[in-house]
């Protein structure tokens, strides 16, 4: 590693100030298992001069129901939300997906936060001393496009750069299921407008804005959620592709519904088409299987990735399924 000045701050406005300080060349650090690995790694051509801890910042781990919904600090723990008995009965979705993120010692480290800023996957993005200069890091070409594209999106790339990398996190379709809010030191914006496309960055936080708080609406009766993954291994494996699904029912037909899958395109993406597929209707086989089908049916994969449409049709089957 080269060397880098490191502070613990004391307060978002602490953290925000440093941040405008080092005008782009400080990164903050949550668990720090992304973006410690990043920095041993080398794999960017830029070093950060400082890391800003936030985690000497009190409160920002708490795990807190109120009247309105959830709400958790940015710091909460992956493993503590999976385990905690409130956030399993009611926010299933979310419990769901941090048990299944990573391993015990990372989710033990890892935060909320930084699963939802985490940086993509991208085995040519992540090669050691910066190997592969591509698009994402300024560099002229996607070595995805003609190289090996098992993992990449099947939905496109980012409009401006055209990176094929997927978004990997395990929590963000959950929280966007969920119809979770992001409170950052400057604005609340929506789970579902939280990710990047447009270029390729993850997130649309400006470089001095930090994530405060993520608020989740308390569930109205007769909702239930669900979340499933598949990864080549069962334990520390990024997903390959992952569904999580919000279903509320009166009378036994689906009257509010939310759906979204990631690991299949650059950002997390609803599946609206499956959502109208299952509006009005009793949750059964044929439905979820129909809902599966209409998730896909945009899907423009790349040669080597074709295999991931089933996974997602079969994703959203189960997710949808789990709901009834
Ligand atoms: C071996 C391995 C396996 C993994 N498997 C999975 C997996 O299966 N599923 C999955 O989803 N993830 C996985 N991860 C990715 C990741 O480590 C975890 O998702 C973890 O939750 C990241 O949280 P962190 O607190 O450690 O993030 P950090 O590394 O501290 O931060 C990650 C990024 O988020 C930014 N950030 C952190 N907090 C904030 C904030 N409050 N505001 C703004 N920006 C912030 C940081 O600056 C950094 O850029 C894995 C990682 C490893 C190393
Ligand atoms: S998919 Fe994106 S991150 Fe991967 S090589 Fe192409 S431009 Fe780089």
């Amino acid at each position: 590693m080269k060397t880098f000045t490191h502070f613990n701050a004391s307060s978002v406005e602490e953290a925000v100030s440093l941040l405008r300080r080092y005008g782009g060349k400080a990164a903050l650090v949550a668990g720090g298992t992304d973006l410690l690995g990043k920095m041993k790694d080398r794999i960017l051509p830029d070093y950060p001069e400082a890391l800003i801890n936030l985690k000497t910042i009190v409160g920002m781990d708490l795990i807190q129901e109120n009247t309105n919904g959830l709400a958790l600090g940015p710091l909460a723990i992956l493993e503590d939300m999976a385990h905690a008995h409130m956030v399993k009965e009611k926010y299933t979705a979310l419990a769901e997906a941090a048990r299944r993120t990573a391993s015990p010692h990372l989710r033990e480290m890892g935060t909320i936060g930084g699963n939802i800023c985490q940086d993509i996957r991208c085995w040519y993005y992540r090669s050691p001393e910066n190997r592969f200069p591509c698009l994402r890091k300024g560099g002229g070409r996607c070595y995805a496009l003609k190289g090996d594209t098992r993992y990449h999106s099947i939905f496109g790339g980012s409009v401006e750069e055209g990176c094929i990398a997927v978004h990997p996190s395990d929590t963000a379709p959950a929280l966007i299921a969920l119809d979770a809010s992001i409170q950052t030191s400057k604005r609340t914006i929506r789970a579902e407008n939280f990710f990047q496309v447009e270029v390729s960055r993850t997130t649309v936080l400006e470089p001095d804005e930090i994530v405060t708080e993520i608020r989740i609406p308390a569930p109205v009766d007769g909702t239930k959620s669900a979340f499933f993954k598949f990864a080549l291994r069962k334990s520390i494996d990024f997903p390959i592709v992952n569904c999580a699904a919000r279903i509320s029912t009166t009378d036994g037909k689906v009257d509010d519904v939310r759906i979204c899958l990631n690991g299949v395109f650059v950002k997390p993406m609803r599946a609206i088409a499956a959502e109208e597929a299952l509006m009005g209707e009793p949750i059964n086989e044929a439905n979820a299987r129909t809902a599966g089908e209409a998730a896909v049916t945009s899907a423009r994969p790349l040669h080597d990735n074709g295999y991931m449409i089933q996974v997602a049709k079969t994703l959203v089957k189960k997710a949808i399924l789990a709901c009834g």
